[in-house]
């Protein structure tokens, strides 16, 4: 057995803004089989705290940078968690990053060194009776543990996991006292980053692997154009960056069991819950696929392309729902999409339940990221016979075998691909969706084989199991 200790600033069922609280929630069962015995660390927000209940309390600190500390363990919420219980750093109001204006906490570099720092606490000193033989550490957020850990005098393995490089966790050189991160690392080779820290990479240089979250983005990171300024160091790491794509949670999506919906099997169940989905988003029913799109609003995932190519769609009898909330001007946007055509439904908030009827009901779901390092949305859609329309890149452009004429002979095409990432691109990928769709025998084959594909953990499961075994034998 070899115990992980995992390192991150969200997870599901506790606490979500994204893709990672999904993967960090189910990754322990995932991996249970591997071997893995897999404990979680989070931040004390609210929430967590009330979930963890009487939690016993494993360590206590008179001073974690400005305020007392405190530091839980139990089963909660069906993991093995540690709870790191701050109040001057996580007990108020808002949401785990932003301020109920969205605006960035202005301590969020203290509060996840912090997270940070006790993580590497955990991995030197063990923690109610355990002590990982590897600390897996999740974003920026964790970044900064394998450098306590070295800080510490610890040679302990330590993987970095990027689930998106996008954000760096940048923090002024003047921190570096008050959040005891050791002078020696103050270097180009180390975490400076123009005369700033930089707690990802941190990270990406210290641990002793990196992981991300697909192969085809594990290759990206390395460029320019989508190593947002970080390539150089990926690059430097040469064959310690590994790409593992996600998997998603089987018993969570899966449409025969499912429970914010009508359990469905194809095809007639399928028609049932798209009719359902047309009746609540008010939407007339049409020739063309009804659409549906669940994501964050912001510039990575590339709305604004679909908000261009939509005419063509809905030109040729097609349907969009969206559901979705960040970027307050593409919120705007939408709802004006909205208001202007019969076709389009847009609900602006962040709804799990509603997100499962969507997906659930669509014909297709439509994802035109800029850059996407794995995607979960298009892997639920695979699951729920509804057809991906995913930019070719990332983890969209592992996961979804296009519709190509060699594929659609083979029989085995589960989604439609472009690029690159343009609205004319996307909108010729919406009009060979349209194409698809009406023939209802060869949809209906496209929606069987994505149903069939390989979404859940198994494989990705082998792959971190080998590697965590690889870094404790080494
Ligand atoms: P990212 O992590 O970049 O946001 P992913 O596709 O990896 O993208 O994961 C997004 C997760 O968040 C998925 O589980 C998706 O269903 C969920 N999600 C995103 N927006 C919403 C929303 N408005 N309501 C409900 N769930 C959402």
């Amino acid at each position: 057995m070899i115990r992980v200790l995992s390192v991150a600033s969200e997870c599901v069922p506790l606490v979500k803004t994204g893709g990672l609280a999904d993967v960090v929630g189910a990754l322990p069962a995932a991996l249970a089989p591997e071997g893995i015995e897999m404990r979680v660390l989070v931040p004390g927000y609210r929430a967590v705290l009330a979930a963890a209940g009487d939690a016993a309390v494993v360590w206590r600190g008179a001073d974690l940078f400005g305020g007392p500390a405190r530091l839980l363990f139990g089963q909660i919420a069906g993991l093995s968690l540690y709870v790191l219980d701050a109040p001057h750093l996580f007990d108020r109001d808002g949401g785990p990053y932003l301020d109920a204006t969205g605006r960035d906490w202005s301590d969020n570099a203290t509060r996840f060194a912090a997270l940070s720092w006790i993580g590497a606490l955990i991995g030197a000193e063990g923690a109610a009776d355990w002590r990982p033989d590897v600390v897996q550490c999740h974003d920026w957020q964790a970044g900064l543990t394998p450098v306590y850990l070295k800080a510490r005098g610890v040679d302990l393995p330590s993987v970095m996991t990027v689930h998106n490089i996008a954000f760096h966790g940048l923090m002024p050189a003047e921190m570096m006292g008050p959040l005891a991160l050791p002078a020696w690392g103050f270097t180009p080779e180390g975490f400076e980053y123009w005369g700033q820290v930089s707690a990802l990479k941190a990270g990406l240089v210290h641990a002793w692997k990196v992981t991300t979250v697909s192969p085809t983005y594990a290759r990206e990171l390395s460029t320019p154009d989508y190593g947002e300024g970080l390539e150089g160091v990926i690059a430097a790491r040469g064959g310690d960056v590994i790409g593992i794509l996600n998997g998603i949670d089987p018993a969570l999506w899966d449409p025969a069991t499912d429970p914010h919906i009508a359990p469905y099997k194809q095809p007639r169940g399928k028609a049932k819950a798209r009719n359902a989905l047309l009746a609540e988003m008010d939407l007339p029913q049409g020739a063309g696929p009804l659409c549906v799109v669940v994501s964050r609003l912001s510039g990575q995932k590339g709305l604004d392309l679909l908000l261009e190519a939509l005419p063509g769609l809905l030109a040729r009898g097609g349907r969009l729902a969206l559901l979705g909330s960040g970027d307050p001007a593409l919120e705007q946007a939408w709802q004006a999409a909205a208001a202007q055509h019969p076709g389009v439904a847009v609900t602006i908030g962040y709804d799990e339940a509603l997100s499962h009827r969507m997906i659930a009901g669509g014909d297709a779901i439509v994802v035109p990221s800029r850059f996407e390092p794995c995607g979960l949305t298009q892997l639920f859609g695979l699951r729920y016979g509804t057809v991906p329309v995913v930019a070719r890149t990332g983890g969209l452009a592992d996961t979804v075998i296009d519709a190509n004429p060699a594929a659609l002979v083979a029989g085995v095409a589960t989604g439609v691909q472009f690029a690159p990432v343009t609205a004319r691109a996307l909108a010729t990928a919406l009009d060979r969706l349209c194409d698809l769709y009406a023939d209802p025998a060869g949809f209906a084959k496209i929606q069987r084989n994505g149903m069939r594909a390989a979404v859940g953990w198994g494989p990705s499961a082998a792959a971190y199991g080998a590697l965590f075994r690889g870094l404790v034998t080494a």
